[in-house]
């Protein structure tokens, strides 16, 4: 990834570029990402906004292959639709590179809260997260991006 290559775009968590579109309205926010998205170098997408869901919201966690709020409700049909909606704006910006929020039952990369709301962590992509990684796109945590590129 050239963070310097105009043409090649990277695809963020746009809680991680500001925007306050947690569960609880709160952001992530990081300055070089706000930076890269306000250059234009970075697309943010939110796929649970996207999906229909309000700000804010009950916190979810994936069990199996679903999605549940807290109190219960599957929320998987919206996780979906936001993860397919924002694929689709990945591919219009030819995105090969997504910065993902870490945890996140979306956004999340190789740990996911475990279902339960007790703050536990297991194994696992968020549904954004797979879906991109089944149409080949590399998916980083912001962690992994400013390990790389925050210097
Ligand atoms: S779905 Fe992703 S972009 Fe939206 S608030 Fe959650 S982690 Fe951030």
């Amino acid at each position: 990834m050239d963070l310097h290559d105009e043409q090649e775009k990277i695809l963020v968590s746009a809680c991680l570029a500001g925007r306050h579109c947690r569960y609880d309205g709160k952001e992530k926010g990081i300055s070089l990402i706000a930076q890269l998205v306000e250059e234009g170098k970075m697309i943010p997408v939110c796929p649970e906004s996207a999906g229909g869901l309000m700000i804010p919201r009950e916190p979810s966690e994936i069990r199996g292959d679903k999605v549940f709020s807290r109190t219960g409700e599957d929320v998987t049909a919206q996780y979906r639709l936001g993860a397919q909606r924002c694929l689709k704006v990945c591919q219009l910006h030819h995105c090969r590179i997504a910065v993902l929020k870490a945890k996140s039952p979306s956004c999340g990369k190789g740990l996911v809260h475990n279902g339960r709301f007790d703050g536990g962590l297991v194994e696992g992509d968020g549904i954004f997260t797979q879906l991109l990684k089944e149409h080949g796109i590399t998916v980083l945590t912001e962690d992994e991006f400013l390990q790389e590129y925050g210097k």
